[in-house]
């Protein structure tokens, strides 16, 4: 049949291109919420009550970048200088100087960390100036320019007015706007590994940490096949993290879900050179949608963000409830 032998032959001439043609898949990893996202614990050292010390808060940190230097993987961290600030001096210094002494840049995440939907232009501006109040000398020092802001929970305006207002002031500040493509909802799985964790069920953090990498590759694939159904392609990615306690026990497999599928670790300026994110933003939204969302708003390609998968229900209740037992499907 014609159109058999005209299919076949398609698929000849594709199973017969070089390897050396396809495009190289590249992802820039990015850290939100640095020194820590979750509670520093006042006072010197450890001690009783929620939340990390500061000396814990560094060595995190350090670990981090252990990792990330095992995988030669380089990484963007977006600072919160008020929970910075929650840090002794010393050990303040010793997490900036740790990512900067890697090769890692440093991004702006603001002040506190405020919700951009609830404020207005003038107090997202103080937001910035006072977030980049550390950064910007120890950036300097190294000297790299202080070139990313990512707002946070990603809510770039909710309104065109915000959304343009926003950019200005960013632009104003010698900001770009970072992006992200992949969200693997690691605080969901952070909440209920730092129950399991403060309970001292290691047979359940062990089960949580599992469950958090199996969902990862999940939305690893999702996301790559998102983009590419909405701009045709495979842009450069972005994955969306936090300094947290699940990403730092469980970065050696994380690392390994990217390499597995051919990804190499680039840094976020490298990303960000890819046109896809030279394209002018118009979509608002009170929400902070990964970029393939926002680009399928943008170019008009109706996506269904339902065949998203949602992290396990028993994840999502040992997270939120005290008492809930931590209960695989198959346990
Ligand atoms: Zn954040």
């Amino acid at each position: 049949m014609r159109v058999a032998g005209l299919v076949c032959g398609l698929w000849l001439l594709a199973s017969a291109a070089p390897v050396a043609a396809q495009t190289e898949r590249t992802v820039a990893l990015t850290f939100d919420d640095l020194p820590y996202a979750g509670e520093v614990a006042s006072g010197p050292g450890p001690g009783p009550g929620p939340g990390l010390s500061s000396v814990e808060v560094a060595a995190l940190n350090a670990k981090l970048l252990d990792g990330l230097r095992a995988h030669r993987a380089p990484a963007m961290g977006f600072v919160v200088e008020k929970t910075l600030r929650a840090l002794s001096a010393g050990d303040s210094d010793a997490v900036l100087d740790g990512w900067t002494r890697e090769g890692f840049e440093l991004g702006n995440h603001t002040w506190s960390h405020a919700d951009s939907n609830r404020l207005s232009l003038d107090e997202i501006e103080a937001e910035i100036v006072r977030g980049e109040a550390s950064i910007r000398p120890v950036m300097a020092r190294v000297g790299k320019p202080l070139r990313y802001l990512r707002m946070p929970m990603n809510h770039t305006g909710d309104t065109a007015e915000k959304r343009e207002g926003v950019e200005a002031l960013a632009a104003r500040h010698g900001y770009a706007l970072a992006a992200s493509t992949i969200d693997t909802s690691d605080y969901v799985f952070e909440a209920a590994y730092q129950r399991a964790l403060g309970q001292g069920d290691g047979v359940c953090a062990a089960r949580i940490a599992d469950a958090y990498v199996a969902y990862s590759a999940v939305e690893i694939d999702y996301y790559a096949g998102l983009n590419v159904r909405v701009l045709g392609r495979a842009p450069a990615e972005v994955a969306l993290l936090h300094v947290n306690r699940i990403n730092v026990d469980t970065l050696d497999r994380l690392l390994g879900l990217y390499a597995a599928r051919g990804y190499r670790f680039v840094s976020l300026s490298q990303a960000q050179s890819d046109p896809a994110y030279g394209r002018p933003a118009t979509y608002a939204t009170r929400f902070g949608p990964m970029w393939g969302y926002r680009w399928a708003r943008e170019l008009g390609v109706r996506v269904n963000g339902a065949e998203e998968a949602e992290p396990p229900a028993w994840v999502v209740a040992y997270g939120e409830a005290a008492g809930t037992p931590c209960l695989a499907p198959t346990a």
